[in-house]
């Protein structure tokens, strides 16, 4: 089968018909850009996601990072298509001119970041991980640290890591144990073990900068007690090159379900009570500041999950229309040849719901970068606006595509039949791969008790509110006949949500927060599915004003998977509510010995 990368039609309808990405151009800092500047870039990350990324994807599935005397080894397309991406200056896509980069929006840096995502999530994992490593030096380190790590990690020769989990501590990131005591000369001695640590040790680069959680003894108990330190794999010179060998330990590589050619390492620290660990920011505001990183991660989990998606669907789209089988209920000719898959209504149902989750996560996805667009460079109202609605959809820009890309991924291997569940076809490794999303970064359940227990009650429920009169601004615009029944069914949805989170927040007040929360899967769900309506309405809006005859098709397809999607998934939505405002109990109830 040919491969498949994000369909440029589309990105571009997401981009400037959907979220109004020619806005930003307006904006000092993106002056320079425009429309062909930006399909420009495009191109370039097309073009080397093609070359350097599809090109291994399934080959670093088969053949797993291996642990051989002494050092990781593996394919070695991952370091050509590491250098490469470094070289095209993607590491750096967002920074400014002076620091080397192209100062792209980030909305249109994550657009090219999707072209890599889509065809060969493990091999991204390790460039992401050090941009999103570097982020956090680059904001919170002191010079020293900035000097002497950022710059070499932003040119490759450095990699980046988060390690945060520990054997006993995933979810719960407070309990971890992993020791830091302060030295003489400033820095700390590092002592602990982590655990699924992605690209904890790899030969792509010089070094190995590990951002470690670690708690200083006689530090505050809980969250406020955990410091963050950069903690390199060689220590460096007084010329910042890589030297003597810090205690890190590999202790072993794990082997996993999918994304098997990202290295997924358990590290020792200070075995030999020798690991040297720096300080980044202030003492015990490690989690304050690996939060950026971890939200920065959260919306590239969404939205590599949509992308792999969205990956599905398309290998699906391209097999049912290829394969013939059966006929229709009412032909009984059987000299006839057979259809095709794609005429089948319940292969059409299974391939129009894939195409409405994904293309939805991505929607969302691009949403949620163009807040941080408005954050950084909107004015001041608007900039305080992103940063409260981001800050409250963070969980759920990281989660609804995560169980739906998932769910559309199984429904791709369904369209496949019997030749999906083999690995001659490409979509049970996109399944494997993307299972992983609802997992790390905050499992689905721990998003729900961040989204119900802490982010809807942020500034009084203000998130909610600013959330609503988005919503209801583009149900007020919506002026096609065909959309607006859509948009009536979106608007209806905003008093349940209302009713929900009141009922609630009384029972927080009269039954506390165990009770009040064991629905809270069900909470992150119902917003979830809003917000994919709602960025479906969005869709819809946009392809009903589509003149140009060649996009005839498309838009009616965009239009018809909206069509979907308020009839069929929406409504689902009520259960959810239904059950919130009843306060159901069931699962609260249920004693563990009764299982
Ligand atoms: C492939 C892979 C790559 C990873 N990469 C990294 C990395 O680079 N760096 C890093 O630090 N970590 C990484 N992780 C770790 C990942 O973040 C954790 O696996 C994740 O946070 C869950 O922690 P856990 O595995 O300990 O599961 P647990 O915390 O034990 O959770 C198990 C289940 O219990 C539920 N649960 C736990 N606590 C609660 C609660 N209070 N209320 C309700 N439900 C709860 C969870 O939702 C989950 O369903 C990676 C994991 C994998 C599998």
């Amino acid at each position: 089968m040919s491969d498949v990368i994000l369909d440029r039609r589309d990105l571009s309808f997401q981009l400037f018909e959907v979220q109004d990405t020619d806005s930003l151009f307006a904006r000092p800092r993106f002056e320079d850009h425009s429309r062909e500047t930006i399909e420009a870039a495009l191109d370039t990350a097309e073009k080397l996601a093609r070359e350097k990324f599809a090109n291994h994807n399934a080959l670093s599935d088969k053949e797993e990072p291996a642990f051989v005397d002494g050092k990781v080894v593996m394919r070695p397309e991952v370091k050509e298509a590491f250098d490469a991406y470094i070289r095209a200056g993607f590491l750096s896509s967002r920074a400014r001119y002076e620091e080397g980069g192209m100062q792209l929006p980030e909305i249109t840096a994550a657009a090219c970041k999707g072209m890599f995502m889509c065809v060969n999530p493990s091999s991204t994992g390790y460039v992401f991980l050090t941009a999103a490593a570097a982020n956090v030096i680059r904001n919170f380190g002191n010079d020293t640290l900035k000097a002497r790590f950022l710059e070499p990690m932003m040119a490759g020769r450095f990699t980046g890591t988060m390690a945060l989990t520990e054997p006993h501590a995933g979810s719960s990131l407070t309990d971890i144990r992993t020791r830091a005591v302060p030295q003489d000369n400033g820095s700390y001695r590092i002592k602990g073990s982590k655990i699924f640590i992605s690209g904890g040790e790899n030969e792509l680069a010089d070094n190995i900068v590990h951002l470690v959680l670690a708690k200083i003894p006689g530090g505050p108990v809980g969250v406020k007690g955990i410091s963050l330190f950069v903690v390199p794999k060689y220590r460096l010179d007084n010329n910042g090159h890589p030297d003597v060998r810090n205690d890190v330990i590999l202790a072993g590589l794990i082997h996993k379900l999918g994304y098997r050619g990202t290295t997924s390492t358990a590290l020792s620290f200070g075995d030999a009570d020798d690991c040297h660990g720096y300080l980044v920011g202030e003492a015990h505001q490690g989690l304050r500041y690996m939060f950026q990183m971890m939200n920065e991660a959260r919306l590239g989990v969404g939205f590599g999950a949509g992308l792999l998606g969205y990956r599905g669907y398309r290998f699906a789209l391209d097999y049912a229309r290829d394969r013939r089988q059966g006929r229709h209920p009412d032909d009984a000719d059987f000299s006839k040849p057979q259809v095709p898959l794609i005429e089948h209504a319940d292969v059409k149902r299974l391939l129009l719901t894939q195409k409405a989750y994904a293309e939805a996560a991505i929607a969302m996805s691009l949403y949620g970068y163009r807040l941080v667009d408005d954050i950084e460079t909107g004015n001041e109202t608007t900039s305080k606006e992103a940063e409260l609605l981001l800050d409250l959809l963070t969980p759920v820009l990281k989660t609804w595509p995560s169980e739906f890309g998932v769910r559309a991924n199984d429904m791709a291997i369904q369209v496949f039949g019997g030749a999906g569940y083999t690995r001659e076809y490409p979509v049970e490794q996109v399944w494997r791969d993307n299972r992983l999303n609802p997992i790390h970064e905050g499992t689905t359940g721990v998003q729900g008790l961040d989204l119900l227990g802490r982010k809807v009650w942020v500034n009084n429920g203000k998130g909610l509110v600013l959330l609503a009169s988005r919503i209801m601004a583009d149900v007020l615009a919506t002026a096609n006949e065909n959309c607006k029944p859509m948009a009536g069914a979106l608007q209806a949805m905003l008093p349940l949500i209302e009713k929900a989170t009141q009922a609630v927040g009384n029972q927080m007040a009269s039954a506390g927060a165990r009770i009040a929360l064991s629905n809270a899967n069900a909470y992150l769900q119902l917003l979830g599915q809003v917000v994919a309506a709602w960025m479906w309405l969005r869709q819809a809006n946009a392809a009903a004003l589509l003149t140009n005859p060649d996009d005839a098709a498309f838009a009616k397809g965009k239009l018809q998977a909206a069509r979907y999607f308020f009839r069929w998934e929406l409504p689902r939505v009520k259960w959810d509510a239904q059950q919130l405002i009843n306060g159901d109990d069931t699962f609260a109830d249920m004693d563990p010995s009764w299982f």
